[in-house]
């Protein structure tokens, strides 16, 4: 239902040089939680941001469940991303924040008030609707981008590094609420980050990534097995 097929999937920015992204192949089974690994630039995000369709691909074909969405728009895919910056919107209260992609779907706004309610409570955000970003921690708000995500129940989740802007101690909380809401809801993920042990504790399979291609694609057991 939610997989994701890369199928010889390849990026070249304009007067780029090198391929960003050089000819993947992946699949994203159904349910699983991918991590993408790898150093600074080895093309992790671009690879992202071609899944959700905010970067064209200069080849190759991306199918989500059934369907090739290679030429489809964002909004029509099927799938929410969270960015490492949350984009919250800051006028916004954090009511408005879960709902607004809703309602700009015109989905029915009794259900957008149940699954406000549902993604509020799952991620401890009851007490917190009426406020806005601005009075809200950064755990907070990253739960805030997360429920955003959620609400829109897609086929897939694309996460960027959601949690490299929290404190230590925060960004260790927050994996282990990743970790339970993936357990629960089950829904398809790619998940970047250069943190081995979110990379560890989250994947189901981590693919490491270098200049471009996937060097690597295996359960963590198996990749960051001691020697
Ligand atoms: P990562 O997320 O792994 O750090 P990126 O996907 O951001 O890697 O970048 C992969 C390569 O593509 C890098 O060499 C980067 O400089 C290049 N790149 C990324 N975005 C652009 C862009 N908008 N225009 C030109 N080159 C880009
Ligand atoms: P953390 O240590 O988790 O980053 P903060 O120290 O930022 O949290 O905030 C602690 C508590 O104070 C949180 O419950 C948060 O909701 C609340 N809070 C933070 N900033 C504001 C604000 N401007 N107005 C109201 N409540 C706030």
């Amino acid at each position: 239902m939610g997989a994701i097929h890369l199928n010889g999937v390849s990026k070249v920015y304009e007067g780029g040089g090198d391929a960003a992204v050089d000819d993947v192949t992946l699949e994203v089974r159904d349910g699983e939680f991918m991590v993408l690994v790898g150093p600074s630039g080895c093309g992790k995000s671009t690879l992202l941001r071609m899944i959700a369709g905010l970067e064209r691909v200069s080849g190759g074909q991306i199918v989500i469940g059934e369907r090739d969405v290679t030429d489809v728009p964002p909004p029509d895919r099927d799938i929410a991303m969270v960015f490492q910056n949350y984009a919250l919107y800051p006028h916004k209260t954090v009511r408005e924040n879960l709902a607004f992609g809703l309602k700009q779907r015109k989905v029915d706004k009794a259900v957008i008030d149940a699954r406000v309610a549902d993604a509020a409570r799952m991620l401890g955000l009851e007490e917190m609707l009426q406020r806005k970003p601005s009075q809200l921690s950064g755990g907070q708000r990253q739960r805030v981008a997360i429920g955003r995500a959620m609400v829109r129940e897609p086929a897939a989740f694309l996460l960027d590094e959601p949690l490299s802007n929290l404190d230590a101690k925060l960004r260790t909380t927050m994996r282990g609420e990743l970790a339970r809401l993936h357990a629960r809801l089950g829904i398809t993920t790619v998940y970047v980050t250069h943190d081995q042990v979110e990379a560890m504790t989250l994947g189901t399979r981590v693919a490491v990534l270098r200049g471009g291609v996937v060097q690597q694609c295996a359960a963590p057991q198996e990749l960051y097995r001691r020697p």
